[in-house]
């Protein structure tokens, strides 16, 4: 992707630019230091779709990591739906960040400034494959006594971008992660959902992000008195379940036909909630 053209304007500290005139100094603390926050909000017939929790997400990982924005959540929001207007999105993607200027090469962010960034742009499909084969990442997810790992914070997805890239050399699309205790925790970026014996299983949140996607399809299966479980799993749960799919935004809900050498071929709750997702974009 060659965002310079994709992505044509963009909002940065106070204005909308064109995506090439967007520069931030090479000495900014987030670079150096994974000092940010940011979201992913899909856009459905011009409509940011959740944005709300996106961007009550967004202000909860800021606190988390001290990040204090100077713009209100509703000012956020508005920045939102004018970035998109102003790329002309019927469907597509927004990506907001939260990082800190250059006045500081030090970990402590004492005179650093606090700014925002929103780009968009048209995304259609996150993974080219309609299911996925993972493999089983060597990097654990770490636990919120050693990382903030409630915020979405750039400094988390180190051990995940390591996965993918390893998980792609070998053939596989991506990874599922298990956590510092060997629990099943989720993959580079989508939250872990199967099914055994009609009954839907997904890990807690303490070791992985409280995904958007996840909450949404917790809802459908409530509301369609579907069983579903919410718990701490080994990993032999989840070989042995009949049926596997991931939650995202960008990659909504996919399913997964292999984990390692072990095959799934079951899709029917997968293209189930995948139907039900489709009516709430609507
Ligand atoms: N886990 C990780 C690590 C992620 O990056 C994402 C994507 N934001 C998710 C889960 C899914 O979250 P959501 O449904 O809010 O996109």
């Amino acid at each position: 992707m060659n965002f310079e053209e994709i992505c044509k304007i963009i909002f940065l500290k106070n204005k909308y630019l064109k995506s090439k005139d967007s520069k931030i100094h090479i000495l900014c603390h987030s670079l150096h230091f994974s000092s940010s926050v940011f979201e992913g909000i899909r856009v459905y017939n011009k409509k940011p779709f959740f944005l709300e929790d996106h961007i009550e997400r967004l202000f909860k990982s800021c606190d988390i990591m001290g990040l204090k924005l100077d713009l209100k959540k509703n000012q956020v929001t508005e920045i939102c739906y004018e970035v998109v207007k102003k790329n002309k999105l019927n469907n597509g993607y927004i990506r907001p960040i939260v990082f800190r200027g250059a006045q500081s090469m030090a970990p402590d962010t004492k005179d650093c400034e606090v700014l925002l960034s929103v780009a968009a742009w048209k995304w259609d499909i996150f993974y080219k494959n309609p299911s996925l084969k993972l493999t089983l990442a060597k990097w654990k997810k770490p636990g919120p006594d050693v990382s903030p790992v409630a915020a979405k914070s750039s400094g988390s997805y180190q051990i995940s971008t390591l996965a993918k890239n390893d998980a792609m050399k070998n053939g596989f699309d991506d990874v599922v992660m298990l956590d510092h205790k060997n629990y099943v925790a989720e993959s580079s970026s989508c939250n872990i959902f199967w099914i055994k014996d009609n009954k839907v299983y997904t890990p807690t949140t303490r070791c992985s992000l409280a995904g958007i996607t996840r909450k949404i399809v917790l809802n459908i299966l409530k509301n369609k008195k579907i069983k579903f479980k919410v718990g701490n799993y080994r990993i032999n749960e989840l070989f042995d379940s009949d049926e596997v799919f991931l939650t995202g935004t960008a990659s909504e809900i996919i399913n997964v036909s292999q984990i390692d050498k072990r095959v799934f071929k079951k899709k029917k709750m997968t293209n189930f909630l995948k139907n039900e997702f489709d009516l709430l974009k609507k």
